[in-house]
């Protein structure tokens, strides 16, 4: 005999920033939600080191650890969170359906969707290696420029965030190589103008990282000139990956409208989507800020969205 599944009044799809400021404000509001994980359970923040940006650490803190920070905030507030990955989702309505590890079915009067988005690699393995110590390989100038003041650094990518990055790192660094792998930048002509009137920056065409060097951090990047096959050593401390990211968003097509990169789109000046009682907060939906603090602050955004959505049907 099938069992009913459970209904709940709020449910939130992901455990990053913005997942966790959702469950806040919703359970305060006795919304009482349902955080189901997903795969990285606390989200990009817990693949980076230090975090000195987000308001109200003024020593900083570890994402690791600001992520437990959040959770136990979440939890403090009677949130129940979930490990396990939304397989499936129905937004036929009027309740939406969800699966969890394709077996598990619950159904909810609002979803709040705060799945993320996660930074593109090389696939080079001393760059996955350096990365994950904290050891100079990074993909978020905003993040981490900071730590390499004063230093010489590397960026790999030539759309609009590398360019964005560039300049960025070019306002605290002397020297910045900046490694595009065609002859021409994919980016605006407007953020390529602007690098090419930074003196920092130094653009190397038809150029690719072969390696990585360093034991503990970056000591340096081989670059090799894809048409000559030349190799060249560039003394760099920090390398700075900037050639895209993927919302964790392909669940929802056919369900939601997303842009051409899979960004979901909301209504204007609100987190609700085209399916009343889905609401999307954090970087699955934001392709221009991505910080912890803009995550947060939308998830906020969205459980005050679920919550007046709630009581204007008469649910809450
Ligand atoms: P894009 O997909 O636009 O660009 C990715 C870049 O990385 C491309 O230049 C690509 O090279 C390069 N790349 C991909 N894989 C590799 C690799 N393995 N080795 C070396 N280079 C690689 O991503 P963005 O994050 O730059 O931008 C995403 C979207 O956000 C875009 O629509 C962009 O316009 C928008 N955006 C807008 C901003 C603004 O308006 N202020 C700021 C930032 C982003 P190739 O060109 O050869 O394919």
């Amino acid at each position: 005999m099938s069992q009913t599944p459970e209904l709940l009044k709020c449910l939130i799809i992901g455990s990053g920033p913005a997942a966790y400021s959702a469950a806040i404000y919703a359970a305060r509001a006795d919304l009482k939600p349902v955080i189901i994980e997903g795969p990285v359970p606390g989200g990009q923040l817990t693949q980076t080191t230090e975090v000195d940006n987000y308001p109200g650490y003024p020593e900083g803190r570890t994402g690791p650890d600001m992520m437990e920070d959040l959770k136990k905030q979440a939890q403090r507030f009677h949130t129940e969170i979930r490990s396990g990955w939304v397989t499936k989702v129905d937004f036929t309505g009027p309740v939406h359906k969800v699966w969890v590890d394709d077996k598990v079915e619950i159904h909810a009067r609002t979803v709040i969707i705060a799945t993320g988005a996660s930074a593109k690699w090389l696939g080079l393995p001393n760059e996955a290696r350096l990365r994950d110590i904290g050891g100079g390989v990074t993909a978020c100038a905003v993040c981490d420029g900071f730590f390499y003041k004063g230093q010489t650094v590397a960026l790999v990518g030539a759309g609009d965030t590398a360019c964005e990055e560039a300049t960025y790192l070019a306002k605290l660094c002397p020297k910045v190589y900046m490694l595009v792998r065609r002859d021409e930048f994919r980016a605006s002509k407007a953020m390529v103008h602007r690098v090419e009137n930074t003196p920092q920056i130094e653009v190397l065409f038809n150029t690719e990282v072969k390696d990585v060097l360093g034991e503990h951090a970056v000591e340096g990047i081989i670059a090799v000139n894809n048409k000559t096959g030349a190799e060249r050593k560039l003394d760099v401390t920090g390398l700075f990956v900037a050639i895209g990211h993927k919302p964790a968003t392909d669940l929802f097509k056919g369900w939601l409208d997303m842009d051409a990169n899979g960004y979901l789109k909301h209504d204007p000046d609100r987190t609700s989507t085209k399916i009343p009682g889905v609401f999307v907060a954090g970087d699955a939906a934001d392709h221009v800020y991505r910080q912890a603090v803009t995550s947060a602050g939308t998830g906020c955004m969205a459980a005050l969205d679920a919550e007046r959505w709630l009581a204007a049907q008469g649910l809450h």
